[in-house]
């Protein structure tokens, strides 16, 4: 093909550069200027929709990932409020087990009486293990009220409690 020559947009036959009207298929080659730019336009308009889909697109993951996020930290919620009463512990079934404990060893346990809010004698060891350190007023023997201070570490674990230690001073 001659620098002065072009092919013919619609039928691919060698023509004059300068040609307005192809030879062969008679086609007026002014009328595919504008066709290609139509074309151009319509590349633009291509590009454009490409751009929005992903814009759009990457609106959704980021909506997608922030939903994500917020479960997961949730999540992490959750397990940081789980390890906080485990923890703590469970004070208050410790404290009662203490106390039920404590009265089978009064002579009159019908005559105990515990410090009020108790369990904060109650500490816990992690493990299921707590340490308790409190007192009870109680009747003894002779029908005496005395304090009774005991101290002691007991394992409490699914409802029954047992102590691995125990000290009471009478
Ligand atoms: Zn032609």
């Amino acid at each position: 093909m001659e620098p002065d020559e072009k092919k013919c947009p619609l039928c691919g036959e060698i023509i004059k550069a300068v040609a307005v009207k192809c030879r062969y298929c008679q086609t007026d080659l002014r009328n595919t200027k504008p066709n290609a730019e139509t074309k151009k336009t319509g590349g633009c308009m291509t590009l454009i929709l490409v751009i929005m889909g992903l814009i759009t697109l990457m609106m959704v993951i980021g909506a997608l990932s922030s939903i994500g996020n917020n479960g997961s930290s949730n999540h992490n919620n959750d397990v940081s409020t789980l390890i906080q009463n485990r923890d703590k512990g469970n004070l208050n079934a410790a404290w009662a087990c203490t106390q039920l404990y404590v009265e089978k060893r009064l002579v009159s346990p019908k005559s105990a009486e515990f410090p009020f809010g108790g369990s904060q004698g109650v500490t816990y060891l992690g493990k299921n293990k707590y340490s308790v350190n409190s007192y009870v007023d109680a009747k003894n023997k002779f029908g005496v009220e005395i304090r009774i201070t005991f101290n002691g570490e007991l394992i409490l674990n699914e409802g029954s409690c047992k102590f691995i230690s125990f000290q009471m001073n009478e």
